[in-house]
This record gives structure tokens, sequence and C-alpha cells, in this order.
């Protein structure tokens, strides 16, 4: 597996920090402000909820007191006489309801606990309440208002009695309170879908049914010593293991508690909404900044990476122009020190040849060898010697003239040079050659001597029969000669090296390596270039571009 580019890391750690340095407030506000507003709605249910268990206790209170007080004022003004008249009781009864029905039946009890008097829908006359719990509680406080209990009827109820003393004959007016109203009473604090209220007795009975799952008198599963006097409000989990906020009061009857319950959660209904709004608005933007983050990160990296490349791309050729000249100097360097020995060798050769006169050749009978080694010698030296003015030619700073020149001129004039070399290798030459070319100031020789290298090189490029075509065009503020021939091109691996001084592929005694080196630095000189494009096996096309600068 390939290690990770540079630019893919650098492209990662930008899109991680920017996301986190733009995502990361986000969230966190988003979070702040959720919680900020969850707390203060759950404060505010809470507030509500106790409110609303203290309002409900006073009118249950209200309702007990007010029902307890009119017995109390019957008991203290009415005798006993007077209301164990027959049909008198059945009109106090009356009377009684008549504001509201929450009488269910009304009786007057001895101290023996029997029945004087009974009104109501039960059969009670004969009934004896001396072991009722009730019965005692009332004759020993005077006025009492009992749990639900099931009683002689079996029917869960509950009853308010007040004593009237009288010395030895003390007795009791009870009335049983009509549950169906006392429990539309508590319920009217059963709100939403999923609120309850009821109340439990001190042993945790239900005291009115509760509206999800129990009747009266069954346990409530409430732990009542967890519930501190006064009004409270709490969360707490319920039978079923759900979370409900409960409120809390004890009732001044003291043994019951009113229980108000609410679902947190349904209170928070519109919470949740702007928390589904918030998390769909919060994704939405999150999207956005990671497509923008992205397409900004890739964009920055793409960019990067090109200007990188292109520094990559400069750097080599500065490089690649570097060794040029010191290899142009060093070749310099060498050919002049070879040029002196070349000289004495060519002077005392000639001096040789001066002696080698024709009786000097005769009489010796190696003399002819002698004389005709002397002669290799000496074309020898002349070929070296032409070989090191080159090398000096081209390392000397010499400053280019500015002729005014025609390129389309001088590139013929060259090739006239060449033609009877292209006739003998059946090389055909096309032209065309752009006649609109202004005339520019350059070096002529220097140019022409580029244009021989690059004909030249073409020439042994392409085999018998081949095609060379010489074109020139103006192309923006340059003017070009292209040299192209159907050879056999430049293989990949030599384009690097072509331009070196003494690189060649061609055998000895037939390439030098210094055409091209040389014809490089000219155009550079001049203030031009050299270049060339080939596709190996399709040929080669020089390049030489020069600066439209116009001459008369
Ligand atoms: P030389 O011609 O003495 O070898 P150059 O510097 O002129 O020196 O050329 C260097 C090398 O570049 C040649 O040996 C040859 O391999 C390659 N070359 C130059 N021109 C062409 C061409 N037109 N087609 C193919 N190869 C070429």
């Amino acid at each position: 597996m390939n290690p990770p580019s540079p630019y893919r890391q650098l492209a990662k750690r930008m899109i991680v920090t920017a996301l986190a340095v733009a995502l990361a407030p986000l969230y966190i506000m988003g979070a702040a402000i959720y919680f900020y507003y969850s707390l203060t709605e759950q404060e505010r249910t809470r507030e509500e909820i106790r409110t609303q268990v203290v309002n409900r206790a006073s009118s249950i209170q209200v309702f007990l007191a007010e029902r307890t007080s009119l017995l109390e004022v019957l008991v203290n003004t009415a005798n006993l006489g007077d209301l164990t008249r027959p049909g008198r009781l059945q009109q106090v009864f009356g009377l009684l309801n008549r504001r509201s029905w929450s009488f269910m039946d009304l009786g007057i009890i001895d101290h023996n606990g029997d029945h004087l008097v009974y009104v109501g829908p039960y059969p009670l006359e004969h009934e004896n309440y001396k072991a009722a719990r009730w019965f005692q509680e009332t004759m020993q406080r005077g006025v009492y208002v009992s749990d639900v209990f099931l009683g002689a009827r079996g029917v869960p109820h509950f009853v308010i009695a007040v004593k009237h003393e009288d010395g030895d004959n003390p007795w009791i007016l009870r009335a049983t309170i009509d549950s169906d109203v006392f429990t539309k009473l508590v319920q009217l604090a059963q709100l939403g879908l999923s609120g309850d209220a009821f109340i439990v007795n001190r042993e945790g009975l239900y005291q009115t049914p509760p509206r999800f799952g129990g009747k009266v008198l069954d346990p409530s599963g409430i732990d009542l010593k967890t519930v501190p006097p006064g009004v409270s409000v709490s969360l707490r989990v319920d039978g079923q293991g759900r979370e409900r906020m409960m409120a809390f009061t004890w009732l001044p009857k003291e043994d019951w508690l009113l229980v108000i319950i609410r679902d947190p959660a349904e209170s928070l209904g519109p919470m949740t909404l702007a928390r589904n709004v918030e998390i769909a608005v919060l994704s939405l933007g999150s999207l956005l900044i990671v497509a923008a983050i992205l397409f900004l990160v890739r964009l920055l990296v793409r960019q990067l990476e090109a200007a990188d490349r292109q520094r990559a791309d400069c750097d080599a050729q500065l490089v690649h122009s570097a060794r040029l000249v010191s290899m142009g100097r060093m070749a310099a360097g060498v050919a002049h020190e070879i040029n002196n020995p070349l000289a004495a060798i060519g002077e005392l050769a000639g001096l040789m040849d001066d002696l080698m006169d024709e009786q000097f050749v005769n009489s010796n009978p190696r003399g002819p060898k002698f004389k005709q080694n002397l002669a290799k010698i000496q074309s020898h030296v002349e070929r070296a010697r032409a070989v090191t003015h080159r090398l000096l030619g081209f390392a000397r700073r010499m400053e280019p003239r500015q002729d005014s020149v025609d390129l389309n001129e001088a590139l013929e004039e060259t090739c006239s040079f060449l033609e009877k070399e292209a006739m003998f290798k059946q090389v055909t030459i096309d032209k065309d050659l752009d006649p609109s070319l202004p005339r520019i100031k350059t070096d002529r020789a220097q140019l022409q001597q580029v244009f021989l290298n690059l004909l030249n090189n073409a020439l042994d490029a392409v085999k018998e029969g081949g095609h060379i075509r010489l074109s020139t065009r103006a192309v923006g503020g340059y003017l070009e000669a292209l040299v192209a021939d159907d050879g056999p091109g430049i293989p990949p691996e030599l384009k690097d090296r072509i331009f070196d001084p003494f690189f060649t592929t061609k055998g000895p005694g037939q390439g030098t390596g210094l055409g091209l080196s040389i014809s490089h630095s000219i155009m550079q000189k001049l203030g031009g270039e050299l270049v060339f494009e080939s596709q190996p096996g399709k040929g080669a096309t020089f390049i030489a571009r020069l600066p439209k600068v116009i001459g008369e």
C-alpha cells in the first residue's frame, strides 16, 4: 500500500481542524440552549403542578369543611326529639342536598351505636356501630371525617360524623358523602393525556380511584415515608418504571395525601418539537459547512500542489542549466589545455613534412609509409583542433551581433549547404516558410550555426529516402523555426540528456555530442530558446524560438 500523499494528509488535517473550529461552538451552543430551555421548562412545569396541588387541596378542604360545618350547625341547633320525628330527617336530608347532591344518606345514632333514624338507600336502620372505628373516633373527638371503608353496605364510602353533647346521652349525626361527587372533585386535576390525581390514606390505600390501573382501597405503591410534610414536588419513578413529576400535599384532615402526577415528557412536548427543529437546522447547517469546507480545502490543496509542482520543475531546470554551464566551462578548460600541445604537434608534423622531401622518401624503403602516416597525423590534428575551436567558441562569452535577419532567408541559405548531402542520401527536404515574417534583430552567423547543427542531426537521424520538413511561423511575441524529421525520434529516457555537452549516441568519429549543447546555449544568448518535441518512432521536431525584436 502506498503511504498517503502529504497533500492528502494536509487536506485531512485542514478539514478536521476547520470542522472542529466551525462545528464545535455550534453544537455546544445548541446543546446549551436546549438544556437551558428544557431546565426552564421543567421548572415551569414544577411550579404549575405545585400550584395545582395547592389549589386542588384547598377546594377539597372547602368541600369537606362546608359539609362538616353544615352538620355541626344542625347538630348544635336542632334537638333530638325534633329530628327523630317521622319524616323530619328526610326533610333535613332534602334541605342539605338542595345545593349539591353530595350526601348519600343521613343517620342519627345514639351513644350505644344504634340507629335512631336513617334516611338513605341502604337498609341500615338496625345496624349497630359501637365497634365501628368512626363511631369510637367521633365519640372521642366530637367531629370526624373517616377514611374510605366498606362498612356494612360493602361499598367503598366515607362518612362525616358530628357528636351532640347531651350529658349521659350524647348522640351522633352521621352523613355518607357521595363518592362520585367527591371523586370528580379530585379528578378535576387529572390533566393532559397521562396526568393523574387521587387521594391516598396513611396506609397508602387509594381513597379515590386513580386514572390508570387501580381502584379504591387498592394499595397505591407510594412510599409515604419518603413524602415530606407540607407541599412537595419531585421527579419519581412510578410502578411501571416511568419517570413522572409528582406533587404531594397533606390535606388539613392530616391523614389524606393528595397526589397529582404529570408526565414530564408531555409537558415538554413543545420543547421536544423545538429540539427537533433545532437538530434539523443544525444538521442542515453542518451539511452546508462540511460541503463548503471540503470544497475550499480541496481547492486550496490542489492549488498548493500545482504551485509546488511548478516550483519543482523550475528547480530541475535550474539544476540542469547550472550543470550545462559548469560542464561547458570544464570543456573549455580542457580544450584550452589541449589546444597548445595540439598546435605543437601540428607544427612539428608540418616541419617533418617539409623535411621529408622527395629524395628522402625515395631513398628510404619505408619513406612512403612515413609520408602517408604523417599526413594522417596532420589530418587528425586538424580534426582535433576543429573540436577544440568549437568548444572554445561555445564557452567564450561572445556578445551577439545585432544584424537585421530574415529568418526564412537564413534557414534557406543554411539548407543550401546540405542539399548535396541530402540528395546523395535521397532525403527530401520540404519547406513551409511563412513569407509574412518580419525581419528581426539577431546574430545571423550564430543563428545559422544552430540551423546547421539541427539540419545535420536531422540528416543523421533519417534513413535513406527519409523526409525533413523546414518551417517558420510567428507565435505570440516569438518567431519560430522548426526542423522536423521522420527518423527514430528521441527515447524518453534520453530527453533530459541530449543537451548535455559530449552526449552522443553516434559512433566514434561520427558525433562529438556538442551540436545541441552549443545550439542550446546560442539560443539562450540570443534571448530565445531551443526545445523539441518527439514521439519515439515518429521522428523529432526541434524548435528554435526567437523574440520578435523588429529590425530594419
Ligand atoms: P551529436 O550530433 O554529435 O551526437 P548533438 O549534441 O548534436 O551531438 O546530439 C546529441 C544526441 O541527440 C545525438 O547523438 C542523438 O542521439 C540525439 N539527437 C539529436 N538530434 C536528433 C534527431 N533529430 N533525431 C534523433 N536523435 C537526435
